[in-house]
């Protein structure tokens, strides 16, 4: 058969393959009531297999423990790339992820030259007279929650974001705060919340007024009384007994949004972008966890509903060309020396200034440094649970006596030494990381429940809200 034959051949195939799935989804379209959109923002298939993997091996005898969502029935791929750009950033791929319109770098759903807005799949659902909340465990302003609730050119004005979310009249706002609360608009001194409190949003910001929330007509906006650096949530790793996790507040959204007319949910982790973006493989593993639990929470409401709910569960991109393999590793992996990790890289650094204040940067100063290096991450001599190796040692004293000269990046602000501890851990446990930044890799696509079949194959970014849509009008 000449190869031209079997291009026409194939061709031929896949058109009466579309053909039939097109017909199926004209025939079936049956309607999702309840719909949950949730978004790993950063998680690609290396971060969810990685977590497996990690949860597998702390339970030791060869086990295999899938997380809830990768036993969805239906898996597909997509792509992320944005109009402008190859490799996507979190408001192009938010933007194609709540309208269906590829758009530029930065843009909050607005068209690529930022004139137009894009309406959304949260705005079309409100009109439609579902209830709708919008969750994210970073501030509620950032890239990913913001493209579902409101319309500006750049993702960096977070003053102009949070008067759309005051002006919204989306249900229900839980998560992280403001990073720009306050600001002029029109000669006037505004303060976002006071706004959204005029507009008729109840603030809530304890967790006794967070847990005695029932359903009301109310809007409801809950900042976490418990945030970090960013006004986002504690990093899964860090977070003490009884703080209120992702799982905690979509459980909550699911009890005041339910009602006759249906919910649209959108859920995003957002911060597994963060530690990937600064290499940080315990706490990634730790973030994809805490994710997976808000899932299973959807999961139960799923199990109640399963004729009438849809659970989808994606990324907007890749975040640190994260790979399942080292080149010290080789052949080999062992996950559970994450678990020597106790805190997060972000929390570290803030363990690492307070050291700097009683300590110098000299020979003895690092003799005591490998005493922290030992609690916070295992590292030490031979009996320590990680025996470095002399390159490794080398490597730490390198990035330890630059101490004072680091630079702090965009995300997590890590320092040097931080990195390079976190590198050495994710080597040795056989993980490999390629970026600090984001990559051009096709993400994974779970689904379960009304028309979940839909969504499995190759798809694109932009087709979810489509056929999320299908389902909903
Ligand atoms: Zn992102």
């Amino acid at each position: 058969m000449t190869k031209f034959r079997l291009f026409v051949l194939s061709f031929l195939a896949i058109s009466f393959f579309a053909f039939i799935s097109c017909q199926q989804a004209e025939q079936n379209n049956p309607k999702a009531k309840y719909v949950f959109f949730f978004i790993g923002d950063g998680m690609g298939v290396s971060q969810v297999l990685a977590t497996e993997a990690f949860q597998s091996a702390m339970t030791g005898e060869g086990n295999h423990i899938p997380l809830g969502f990768r036993e969805f029935p239906e898996a597909g791929l997509s792509t992320t790339y944005a109009a402008n750009r190859f490799i996507t950033g979190s408001a192009a791929a938010g933007t194609a992820l709540a309208t269906g319109y590829k758009t530029n770098i930065g843009r909050i759903s607005m068209d690529t030259s930022g004139t137009v807005p894009f309406e959304t799949i949260a705005e079309k659902a409100k009109k439609k007279g579902m209830k709708v909340g919008i969750i994210s465990s970073v501030s509620i302003d950032h890239a990913t929650p913001a493209v579902f609730y409101a319309h500006q050119p750049n993702r960096g004005m977070y003053f102009e974001i949070g008067l759309d979310l005051a002006a919204s009249n989306i249900d229900f706002f839980g998560g992280g705060g403001f990073r720009k609360p306050e600001g002029e608009f029109e000669g006037e001194k505004i303060k976002i919340i006071e706004l959204a409190q005029q507009n008729g949003f109840e603030y809530i910001n304890t967790k006794a007024a967070f847990g005695a929330l029932t359903p009301s007509d109310h809007k409801v906006l809950f900042v976490n009384p418990g945030l970090t650096g960013g006004e986002a949530m504690l990093y899964a790793i860090d977070q003490p007994e009884g703080y209120i996790s992702l799982a905690d507040i979509t459980k909550k959204a699911i009890e005041l949004l339910d009602n006759e007319n249906g919910f649209f949910m959108m859920v995003e982790g957002g911060k597994i972008d963060w530690v990937c973006h600064a290499n940080d493989a315990a706490t990634t593993v730790y973030e994809v966890l805490d994710f997976s639990a808000a899932v299973d929470v959807a999961v139960s409401f799923y199990k109640q509903h399963p004729d009438e709910t849809l659970i989808l569960v994606t990324a907007d991109h890749e975040t640190g060309g994260l790979g399942l393999g080292s080149n010290v590793m080789k052949y080999e992996s062992d996950y559970s020396l994450l678990a020597h990790q106790k805190v997060s890289g972000e929390a570290f650094n803030k363990i690492l200034s307070d050291w700097r204040k009683d300590n110098h940067i000299n020979e003895k100063g690092f003799k005591k440094m490998l005493m922290l290096l030992e609690e916070n991450f295992g590292f030490g001599g031979e009996e320590a649970p990680i025996a470095l190796s002399r390159g490794e040692k080398e490597t730490l004293k390198k990035a330890f006596m630059a101490y004072d000269l680091s630079q702090e990046s965009e995300y997590g602000n890590y320092n040097r030494l931080t990195y390079v501890a976190t590198e050495i851990l994710a080597h040795r446990a056989g993980l490999g990381w390629t970026t600090y930044s984001h990559t051009g890799v096709a993400v994974p696509v779970y689904t379960i429940g009304v028309y979940s079949t839909a969504f499995s194959g190759n798809i694109d970014n932009t087709d979810i809200p489509k056929l999320i849509w299908e389902t909903i009008e």
